[in-house]
């Protein structure tokens, strides 16, 4: 019996006293916190709910959250953590997609799961209540609705025995979405541990860790690389809703927080915010930055406070850690998204799967313990995202990359987003780097338009910052000498604002619909 359940009880054992949480809802130790899961384990048993069930949770950061994925854990039920920032039929979709039976949701986030639980297979929904309840109307609930403490309160402390191994699936977890319909990422207790394995092994984290979780655990990037690994370790963890700069800065001072995970926008808010010269954060050791480098400007304010920043490159379905970039490397290798972990493989492949020589650009590939070897029910998307080979599946990532002759990965862009102009290989994001540098550039993407000579030519669309101006012959012409000719888009489409998925990635294939 290996399964994240588990965890948490040959933890209650070594970290007895320890704290574990720290949330809106005050202190746990780890005694209490493995109480409290067994509590919820019997009485989710209790309301029916089997191994090998879907546990659905619609919330934000609260030791709710942990304590359900722990208790669906125990039971051998499957976790499916949903993105709070979804509209409701995007909601209902994933509901229907993972045919979840119990839904757990907050009551700030009543209207959004009232609705989104209609026509699936949501048999029950328990409520953590989050906020004093306002004074509109009480959602309707399709389905009986009890309160979430109540229900884990009636639960029996006896630890119930249910055998949970490293092979069975733990959580179902929606990819983003970005390069079509999100895809139930099938992560198993094993996945999880091997990538907390793989993040203690790169890191350097200690059961002593304080680490702030700002960013949602509903992300596989808070949850996976950010809190797990600190819990099977035996660390604290702060759970907090939103973030919100000038309060983080106060909680580093106040519990003496030694890690912080987030994008580089939330790294460079907190450097800007007046607090940051006066807030003693000697006490931080971890900066993890995941999603795209950070800015030189914010390399140089932490390490004015002698920081320096571990970078990453995953996703889902890789737990999500596929390769991290050591803080010493974080200047010498800057855009790097660094080494394999520790244990995990990473190669770079032409489109016959065999390897490209260093410096050379193909598809990369990701094979080992965190990888997930399944999509729920695609099996289509399953069929076509792996390749087998003598050593196991290695998944087909859909990104672009090359090794340096170092060993280190640079990401060059996703496969779908890459567009062929002549021959020539165009990967957006360099164009997109480069017009992003503008400072009347709020946001752009480079999509590829059919071209009756080319095949296809690149095309830039962009959303101009507030108070700006800006025109197509500015765009182009500040390109002009930085790129290769063939790079250059050929015309600029400008737009209101770009559509998005929840997790705030660009949707090409929206813009490919409407300007290609
Ligand atoms: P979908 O698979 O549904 O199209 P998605 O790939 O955006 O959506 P996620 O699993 O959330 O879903 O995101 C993983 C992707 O994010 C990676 O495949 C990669 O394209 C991008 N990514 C992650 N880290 C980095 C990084 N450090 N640099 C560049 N791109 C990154
Ligand atoms: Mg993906």
């Amino acid at each position: 019996n290996h399964g994240l359940g588990d965890w948490i009880h040959r933890r209650r054992v070594r970290s007895r006293g320890r704290t574990a949480l720290i949330s809106a809802a005050g202190e746990q130790t780890y005694d209490q916190l493995a109480q409290r899961v067994d509590q919820l384990t019997n009485a989710l048993a209790d309301r029916g709910l089997s191994p090998g069930d879907r546990v659905a949770y619609l919330g934000e950061n609260s030791a709710a959250f942990l304590e359900t994925l722990f208790a669906a854990g125990s039971l051998g039920a499957v976790f499916v953590p949903l993105n709070t920032r979804l509209a409701p039929p995007e909601i209902q979709f994933a509901l229907q997609d993972s045919g979840a039976r119990l839904l757990v949701t907050s009551t700030t986030l009543s209207a959004l799961a009232a609705p989104a639980s209609r026509d699936t297979a949501v048999e029950r929904i328990l409520t953590v209540e989050d906020a004093p309840s306002r004074s509109e109307e009480p959602a309707a609930f399709p389905v009986p609705v009890e309160q979430f403490e109540a229900v884990l309160a009636s639960g029996g402390t006896g630890r119930l025995d249910v055998a949970v191994e490293l092979d069975d699936l733990a959580v179902i977890l929606y990819t983003s979405g970005t390069t079509g319909n999100p895809k139930g990422a099938m992560l198993t207790h094993g996945n999880l541990t091997w990538n907390a394995i793989n993040v203690l092994t790169d890191f350097d984290l200690s059961s002593k860790d304080v680490a702030l979780m700002i960013a949602p655990l509903f992300h596989v990037a808070a949850l996976g690389q950010g809190a797990l690994p600190v819990l099977l370790k035996g660390g604290s963890i702060i759970l907090e809703q939103r973030f919100e700069p000038g309060r983080v800065l106060a909680l580093i001072e106040e519990h003496q927080v030694t890690n912080i995970s987030g994008v580089p926008t939330t790294f460079q808010l907190i450097c800007e915010h007046p607090a940051w010269e006066d807030t003693d954060i000697s006490s931080l050791r971890n900066l993890t930055c995941g999603g795209s480098a950070v800015p030189l400007r914010v390399l140089d304010a932490y390490e004015r406070r002698g920081l320096a920043f571990t970078m990453g490159y995953g996703m889902t379905e890789t737990s999500p850690g596929a390769t991290t970039l050591p803080p010493a490397y974080s200047r010498p290798k800057q855009g790097s998204g660094g080494l394999p972990h520790f244990h995990t493989d990473v190669r770079v492949v032409d489109p016959s799967d065999r390897p490209c020589p260093v410096g050379e650009v193909g598809e990369i590939q990701v094979h080992g313990p965190n990888v997930i070897t399944e999509y729920w029910n695609r099996p289509e998307a399953t069929a076509s995202s792996f390749v087998q080979e003598a050593d196991g599946l290695w998944l087909k990532t859909g990104d672009m990359g090359y090794f340096d002759e170092d060993g280190f990965l640079f990401i060059s862009d996703r496969l779908k987003d890459m567009i062929i102009s002549g021959g020539e290989n165009i990967y957006p994001a360099q164009v997109e780097q480069q017009i992003a540098a503008l400072e009347a550039v709020a946001a752009v993407a480079v999509i590829g338009v059919e071209d009756a000579r080319w095949g296809e030519v690149p095309r830039a669309v962009v959303v101009v910052r507030e108070g700006h101006e800006l025109t197509e012959d500015q765009v182009l012409s500040h390109l002009d000498g930085k790129l290769a000719r063939y790079k250059i888009p050929k015309s600029v489409v400008f737009v209101e604002s770009m559509p998005r998925t929840a997790s705030g990635k660009i949707r090409k294939p929206d813009l490919r619909r409407q300007f290609a």
